[in-house]
């Protein structure tokens, strides 16, 4: 019988959820829902200093808002609970005293000068990250005793074995770290925290995590970590390490890129399952080519034979553009529900339900963000219309323009109400009687209504404004 699939996701609770840990949480999710297997949500909170009770509540926030669910974490329970880490300091306590006890781990009590020293001898020597000297390997009961009575904490090191360390990652094929390449590292600190290397491996085999889905930051752990499998004769799970997000500008994806945090795609509209579709395109692509994906797509054809090794541009224009197609397939109830926070916020007057529903379709083909529904929206509920650009007030200045003007008032006056059809029919007759057309004599009025050159269906906006409005606004162009 094959192993059931369970994977996790383990961030860190030191802010809100970060695009590229986002990232890691979809294709992770994904794959448990493709495979049929478990998603866990671990909250790695040991640094006590950064972590923190609100960034755990927003990161909940932020998947529940992208519509991940998980099978196991600390707010839903599960059988290999808790899954919170600092909850579970009794495991790590347990299997730290295994790995001393079989001779995998023992205490160092170098001092902070000690270790800069060899530190920066092992510098000289050109070594970077294997540079503990091994010192302390070996001391006897006396040499312990003697430290702890000079008043040192120690700190718990795992023997780093001197042996190459081979395995098959899933996305980037077979990676091997070279014996020599990472020293005798820490598991547990002086303070009796253990270091995420060996917390997150306690964590990962007791919670049978059947692979290891993470971004390629922490490749360089994987060594230490299955080195810290091997000295609890436990099975090494199978690892994916995803390739990293870039800015367009081919550096790692960062705050001056924009906005980095999921939440700050939600304030400014982005709609949930056009990010997931969005994300899982920057490592991942369907068979069959199309880019407009489904949840239910996604999940069907996600598979690691299609993960690329290349690290992946973050496009946000891309974004705008596939944002804008989820939003065109909206229907207007959901739309209108969706925009009214940022309606609300602006301080617009709204209409009825029903008249709102109609003037936010008419700017529902244009959205690429919710959040632009204010500024599209403002010619409706601000109290004047201005020309936005020197070309709407030029189309306004037209000697014709005038003309149309005093025309279209005219036969304004002759209507009881405006309409559509009504509408189409003055300015067929405007046309006729200012012999003005085309461009010429919708421009003008279209700058009159909206201030814009650009916009939704004259028609359309002239039927939601009727009769009084528009004169008013006709008027006002006219300055009279
Ligand atoms: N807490 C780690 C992080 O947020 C988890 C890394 C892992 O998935 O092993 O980067």
């Amino acid at each position: 019988m094959s192993q059931e699939t369970r994977v996790r996701f383990a961030p860190s609770p030191t802010g809100s959820l970060h695009i590229g840990n986002a990232r890691t949480a979809i294709l992770n999710w994904l794959f448990a829902r493709h495979t049929g297997g478990s998603f866990i949500l671990r909250i790695e909170d040991t640094d006590l200093e950064r972590s923190s009770k609100e960034s755990e509540e927003s990161i909940y926030n932020d998947l529940h808002w992208l519509g991940i669910n998980w099978d196991e974490g600390p707010d839903v329970g599960g059988k290999v609970g808790p899954y919170r880490q600092m909850e579970r300091t009794h495991l790590y306590e347990e299997y730290t005293n295994k790995l001393l006890a079989n001779g995998h781990a023992y205490h160092c009590f170098c001092t902070q000068d000690e270790l800069e020293e060899m530190r920066q001898k092992a510098l000289a020597e050109g070594k970077t990250d294997a540079w503990y000297d091994g010192r302390h390997r070996n001391l006897t009961t006396a040499q312990k005793q003697a430290f702890r009575e000079e008043g040192r904490q120690p700190v718990v090191r795992l023997k780093y074995p001197d042996q190459d360390i081979t395995f098959i990652d899933i996305v980037k094929g077979e990676t091997t770290f070279p014996a020599g390449s990472t020293g005798d590292f820490v598991i547990v600190r002086s303070d009796g925290t253990p270091t995420y290397n060996f917390a997150a491996v306690i964590d990962d085999g007791l919670m049978k995590i059947s692979h290891v889905i993470r971004g390629d930051d922490h490749l360089s752990n994987t060594p230490k970590q299955i080195a810290v499998y091997n000295a609890l004769g436990w099975k090494v799970p199978i690892f994916a390490h995803i390739p990293m997000i870039l800015g367009p500008d081919k550096s790692r994806l960062s705050k001056r890129h924009g906005a980095t945090s999921v939440r700050g795609y939600a304030d400014a509209g982005f709609l949930p399952d056009a990010l997931i579709n969005f994300m899982s395109l920057l490592s991942w692509s369907s068979p069959s080519g199309d880019e407009i994906l489904s949840i239910q797509r996604l999940i069907d054809e996600f598979d690691f034979s299609r993960v690329s090794k290349s690290p992946a541009v973050f496009n946000v224009e891309k974004l705008e553009w596939m944002n804008g197609m989820y939003i065109r397939s909206l229907a207007i109830e959901k739309l209108t529900d969706l925009c009214l926070p940022y309606l609300q916020n602006a301080g617009y007057h709204l209409p009825e339900r029903s008249v709102l529903e109609q003037i936010v379709a008419m700017v529902q083909e244009n959205l690429e963000r919710l959040k632009e529904i204010v500024e599209k929206l403002e010619f409706v509920f601000a109290d004047k219309v201005i020309p936005a650009t020197a070309e709407a007030v030029r189309m306004i200045e037209k000697e014709s323009t005038s003309k149309v003007f005093w025309s279209f008032l005219r036969q304004l006056d002759k209507v009881e109400q405006l309409d559509f059809a009504r509408f189409r029919q003055i300015m067929k007759t405007v046309s006729e009687e200012t012999g003005v057309m085309g461009k010429d004599l919708w421009m003008p009025l279209r700058v009159a209504l909206t201030g814009q050159i650009h916009g939704p269906d004259l028609p359309k906006v002239v039927d939601i404004f009727g009769k009084e409005r528009c004169k008013k606004l006709v008027e006002s162009a006219l300055n009279i």
